[in-house]
């Protein structure tokens, strides 16, 4: 079998022309969606995601500010920057890129920002809300992962899906997300002794760890739908997923490819976040930072 490829670039590229048609629509009506990024320090893969960010907004018409402090700013002084976007009426998102420098308690920042403009979704709010299935902002990278999924029409209900990796932002949120939708979920992590055992038995895997090869084609059931969520760095510099791309393929019957896969897919649902947030705070006429 040769799996077929799940396209995040030209799923992205038909989500965002649709979004286009929604925030013109707001821009003559109201006023356009705005997004705040945050960026702290000089970390490299840090500036190309939000200068990713901030791109993403201009081709789709969201009024986008980049703030820019050095590694050295308190946290005090961070959450006061942040206290004022919360005021900020033209702005219906705040995004503070990760990871910020140690001196500073990241969740602490990210709990700063108003509930209603916690586009990111990781705020305990939006946590406790998934956790719920409440309304609130859907994590990004899990969220585009289900867009992904819904356009391929993967069947998730009585599906066993298996989730490698369980952080706040990508693994739990994934596996809460596919719960939502009925599918079996079990998750592995380090602890996990037989991760192969638990995957062989699966429909669906979406692997979440930083770690090359994590999953490989022995480890795959025949016609499994395959989501890599990793990026990593080969040698020659070229980026790579968790998966074992090439021999995956044979076994899988879906597969994302690293690029081009989940990565844009994330900002997309940046992009979506913000676009709701804007249409829930326009049509209730609510006061930012109102919960
Ligand atoms: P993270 O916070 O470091 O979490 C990694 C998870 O993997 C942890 O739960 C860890 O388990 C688990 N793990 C580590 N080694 C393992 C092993 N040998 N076997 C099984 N599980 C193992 O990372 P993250 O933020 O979730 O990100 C995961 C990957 O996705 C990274 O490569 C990151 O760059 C990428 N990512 C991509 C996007 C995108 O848009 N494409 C977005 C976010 C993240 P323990 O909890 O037991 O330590």
């Amino acid at each position: 079998m040769s799996a077929q490829i799940i396209d995040g670039v030209a799923l992205s590229r038909n989500l965002r022309q649709e979004m286009t048609g929604r925030v013109a629509g707001l821009a003559a009506t109201k006023r356009p969606p705005g997004l705040a990024v945050i960026l702290v320090g000089e970390d490299p893969a840090s500036q190309v995601y939000v200068r990713n960010k901030v791109r993403a907004c201009e081709e789709v018409g969201i009024h986008s500010v980049m703030e820019r402090h050095p590694a050295d700013i308190s946290q005090e002084q961070l959450c006061a920057r942040i206290a004022l976007l919360n005021e900020d009426r033209s702005i219906d998102g705040i995004l503070v890129q990760l990871p910020l420098p140690r001196h500073i308690d990241a969740q602490a920042v990210v709990e700063s920002i108003a509930p209603t403009k916690d586009v990111d979704g990781l705020q305990i709010h939006s946590a406790g809300a998934l956790m719920t299935g409440s309304a609130g902002f859907k994590p990004c990278t899990p969220y585009g992962v289900m867009k992904m999924l819904e356009h391929v029409g993967v069947t998730l209900k009585g599906s066993r899906a298996v989730v490698i990796g369980r952080s706040n932002t990508v693994g739990k949120p994934m596996a809460l997300l596919l719960l939502q939708q009925n599918a079996t979920v079990t998750i592995c992590h380090s602890g996990t002794p037989d991760i192969a055992a638990h995957t062989r038995q699966a429909d669906i895997v979406v692997v979440a760890v930083g770690r090359r090869d994590t999953l490989t084609a022995s480890m795959v059931k025949p016609g499994a739908v395959v989501i890599d969520v990793g990026i990593n760095r080969r040698e020659d510099g070229k980026l790579c997923g968790d998966v074992d791309f090439a021999g995956v393929s044979e076994i899988a019957s879906w597969i994302t490819p690293v690029p081009g896969g989940v990565g844009p897919m994330t900002i997309t649902m940046l992009l979506a976040n913000t676009i709701e947030s804007a249409e829930r705070t326009l049509a209730a006429g609510s006061k930012p930072g109102a919960l």
